[in-house]
């Protein structure tokens, strides 16, 4: 198997040089070889969506919206072959591939197409004359996915991108190259022209030089934040455009009156779904000190009861991470928790066998970890960890929960549980954070907007809000009357 870039409608055959292999994390055998996108490939792609671009922005809302929704629908009638390509490309457990993954992608592409003959401007009644403005697409976008929902993040950035108007390309991660490929041949069994979707495979070498290049209108990235603040640097200095949807740290509040059974519920969402490489995760949990005792009894008890396996079996609630070297620097980070007085109460162990006793070793799998004894200053409560690892912070009032909780440059995600309604909202408020959970966590519907405060990026993804980021106004005024001129 060869992952190369898709062109202009069809798969590239080139095998480039400085190609490496993508391991399948459940056992680190090879699943194929990718090839990054050569010079000439990029040049190829830029011309080719530049070309789609200008055919794709004179057709109607609604007919671009067709294509979106049908592409909706090819994804759902492949949803059981695609799944089965991210969980061997990522290591994350087919039902969450099958339940949220490619569904997830389907619900963007079948809102923005929805939505995309609706799109407009506004209207101005002036004196003796009008103005209007329209919303006009970019250009050629370009997307950058992080490795950990590979085909939803291509979904969420090219639904809207396309609904407006414009082309997109997307670049993978370098460690999962498989499922933009097969978005890319949905969006063209439904219609696209070629060239609207273009995908290049590469590493941050392949990404930056996209970056940079004058035929980019607009830049949209899911990654880190220090891969977020060069990319911001380097488009500076052309004054490109840029959505960044980054790291997080969050905090998920439990107060003593809350439902504590939905609460460990929401904590175990929050920081084991996807082997915890989720950016939003509540990854510090306080707990109100009267509760604490009951909070952590359950907590532990369904924690190792979380079925760590073989992501392709359909039993399976916990897959691998994604390669040998995040599995180490996730291990580090259970160290330094330990060196640092944190108690272990569960986990934080390479697993051998999966809970159905087979050898697992090859593979780079986890048990999902619980740190209690917390304190904020401790590196496992500062640092985003992006693994199965849950901090447990003990906390009395509520100004000193708000408090903690925003004492971190991150901003992505917070959540708050409590029966007291305006206790609930009261504390939303105060949270440095741009999305909320009141009594649920990491439930993230197309309708409302994505994104974050702070470090943890700049724009919103998903929802009305995503259009603005893929349009530019323009104003026109139109004269019923003569020119006033003092000439
Ligand atoms: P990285 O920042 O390492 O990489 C993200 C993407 O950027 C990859 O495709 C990467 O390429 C590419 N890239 C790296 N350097 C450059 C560069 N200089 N110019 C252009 N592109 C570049 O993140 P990870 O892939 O490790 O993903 C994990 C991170 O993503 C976490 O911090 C997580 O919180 C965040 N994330 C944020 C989400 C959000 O919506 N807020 C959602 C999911 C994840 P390559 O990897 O191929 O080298």
């Amino acid at each position: 198997m060869a992952y190369t870039q898709f062109i202009d409608g069809s798969i590239t055959s080139g095998h480039n040089s400085g190609s490496w292999v993508n391991l399948n994390p459940a056992n680190n055998e090879p699943l194929g070889e990718v090839h990054p996108a050569s010079g000439e490939e990029i040049e190829a792609a830029v011309r080719s969506s530049e070309k789609a671009f200008q055919s794709w922005r004179t057709k109607t809302g609604a007919e671009r919206g067709r294509v979106l929704t049908r592409t909706a629908q090819i994804l759902r009638s492949r949803l059981g072959e695609i799944a089965i390509l991210e969980t061997q490309d990522v290591g994350k457990p087919l039902a969450e591939s099958l339940a949220v993954d490619v569904s997830s992608a389907a619900d963007a592409l079948e809102y923005f197409g929805g939505m995309a003959a609706g799109i407009h401007g506004e209207f101005f009644d002036l004196k003796n004359a009008f103005g209007y403005t329209r919303a006009e697409p970019l250009g050629v976008c370009l997307g950058i996915g992080a490795w950990n929902y590979p085909i939803q993040i291509a979904a969420w950035k090219a639904a809207p991108a396309l609904a407006c108007g414009n082309a997109m390309i997307f670049k993978p991660s370098e460690l999962t190259p498989a499922t933009a490929l097969e978005l890319a041949r949905a969006f063209m069994d439904a219609g696209a022209p070629p060239g609207l979707f273009n995908v290049l495979q590469g590493d941050g070498v392949v990404g930056s030089k996209l970056c940079e290049h004058a035929g980019i209108a607009k830049i949209s990235l899911t990654g880190s934040v220090p891969t977020g603040k060069k990319i911001f640097a380097g488009a500076a200095s052309q004054l490109k455009r840029v959505t960044l949807e980054l790291g997080g740290k969050s905090p998920l509040i439990v107060f003593e009156d809350a439902d504590i059974h939905n609460a460990v519920s929401a904590a175990l969402l929050a920081n084991f779904y996807t082997q915890g490489e989720v950016c939003s995760n509540g990854t510090r949990v306080f707990v109100q000190h009267k509760i604490m005792d009951a909070f952590l009894k359950e907590l532990k008890v369904r924690t190792e009861r979380i079925k760590v396996g073989d992501p392709t079996d359909p039993d399976t609630q916990m897959g691998a991470l994604i390669s040998k070297a995040h599995l180490e620097k996730v291990l580090r980070f259970i160290e330094s928790g330990k060196a640092a007085g944190a108690k272990l109460l569960t986990g934080g162990l390479r697993s051998e066998k999966d809970f159905k006793g087979r050898d697992i070793r090859a593979g780079n799998f986890l048990t999902p970890a619980i740190f209690t004894d917390c304190e904020d200053a401790m590196e496992i409560c500062s640092d985003e960890i992006f693994g199965p690892v849950l901090s447990i912070l003990s906390f009395d009032t509520e100004e000193e929960v708000i408090r903690r909780a925003n004492n971190t440059d991150f901003g992505l995600a917070a959540g708050v549980f409590t029966n007291d309604i305006r206790r609930g909202h009261r504390v939303i408020h105060q949270l440095q954070a741009g999305t909320c959970w009141i009594n649920n966590y990491n439930i993230t519907p197309i309708e409302l907007p994505f994104g974050g405060y702070k470090q943890s990026g700049l724009g919103r993804e998903n929802s009305l809000a995503a259009i603005q980021y893929y349009t530019q106004l323009k104003s026109v005024y139109v004269e019923l009357g003569d020119v006033d001129s003092p000439y």
